[in-house]
């Protein structure tokens, strides 16, 4: 628990910070200097920080992501052995969705719960503009092989950029409901490594629901313990739309997420611009013990918001693809 009463249960792992898309809201097209892979955790190491963040620090739901995490080799391997824990928590990831087709079936059989695709456009030559690479129906048959595999709810996840695809929203809604899939729209953040992020150019979670409710009926759901997706039901069909409104209604006094970093720095904050070198801790020898009173330090530093749109804000020093978004 921090000192605002939060209490800490979902923990977002970063297994890569490489990726094989460039996504131009995420990563310029050269791509980044990626880590030295003596940098980045093995997975035994991994293993170890999640077991201590289930037995000993109540983490409960575990996401796996990157980077592109489906690049971790041996990943099946590794889901694997998380689900064997003690106190296994839920696990998902977070995919870019391309070689989701043939590892979806391995995935869940390893013990996987869920799987979220993000996905920005239905148009071929939109996605590789966006994107940098030619690779929409690799994205759509992993979708197709997730959902097949029982990997549900299937959820599909969107940033709209004015000008670029916000004239796909309701599109994407429709796809979604006509496939089975969840679909949620994520407002831009300021964590491009390119520092290009324009606030005229993100879609506001207002506007988003503005064209969704031009094409469908929508009824709010009640919102689920500290889930940051406001949602709705399409109505005529049992399909849920979700918004993420992450700039523009902040959900931050009920964040219930830590991050840790390929490399092995815990973050109590995407935003976060300090971090806790647990890898040091894991290579210096250090106690279970020990690394929970670290983890534990940095939870009880959070603060109590990020302050993306005042004067005061700071980007971090690493881009989202670098922390595990
Ligand atoms: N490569 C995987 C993927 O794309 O799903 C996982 C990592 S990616 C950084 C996680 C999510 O962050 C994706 O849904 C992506 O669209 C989103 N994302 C990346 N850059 C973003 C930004 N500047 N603002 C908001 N969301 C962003
Ligand atoms: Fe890669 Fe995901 Fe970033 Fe796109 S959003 S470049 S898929 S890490």
């Amino acid at each position: 628990m921090d000192r605002f009463g939060r209490v800490h249960t979902d923990l977002r792992v970063s297994l890569t910070d490489r990726c094989n898309l460039r996504c131009t809201y995420c990563m310029p097209a050269e791509g980044l200097d990626w880590l030295p892979r003596a940098e980045v955790l093995t997975d035994d190491e991994v293993v170890r920080l999640v077991r201590i963040a289930t037995d000993r620090l109540g983490i409960t739901s575990v996401r796996l992501t990157g980077g592109e995490p489906l690049l971790r080799r041996g990943l099946p391997q590794l889901v694997a052995r998380l689900a064997a824990l003690a106190h296994p928590p839920e696990l998902s990831i977070t995919t870019n969705g391309i070689g989701l087709a043939r590892s979806a079936e391995a995935l869940r059989e390893a013990g996987l719960d869920r799987v979220n695709v993000s996905l920005d456009t239905l148009r071929p030559e939109r996605f590789a503009e966006i994107t940098r690479r030619d690779r929409l129906p690799d994205v759509l048959d992993g979708l197709r092989a997730a959902h097949a595999a029982g990997l549900a709810p299937v959820k599909v996840n969107a940033v709209p950029v004015r000008g670029v695809n916000d004239d796909e929203i309701a599109d994407l809604a429709a796809f979604a409901v006509e496939h089975g899939y969840r679909m949620r729209f994520i407002e831009s953040m300021p964590l491009d490594a390119q520092g290009a992020w324009d606030r005229e150019r993100m879609v506001t979670a207002e506007e988003i629901l503005d064209r969704l409710g031009a094409r469908f009926d929508l009824t709010p759901v009640e919102r689920r313990g500290n889930a940051p997706a406001e949602e709705w039901r399409i109505d005529g069909t049992d399909a849920l739309v979700g918004v993420i409104a992450s700039v523009t209604r902040p959900f931050c006094g009920s964040c219930d997420r830590v991050r840790l970093t390929a490399d092995g720095q815990l973050r109590n904050c995407l935003f976060a611009t300090d971090e806790s070198d647990l890898r040091a801790l894991l290579r210096g020898g250090a106690d279970d013990a020990g690394i929970e009173r670290a983890w534990r330090t940095c939870v009880g530093g959070k603060g109590p918001g990020h302050a993306v749109g005042s004067p005061d804000f700071r980007r971090p020093e690493r881009p989202m693809s670098a922390i595990g978004g």
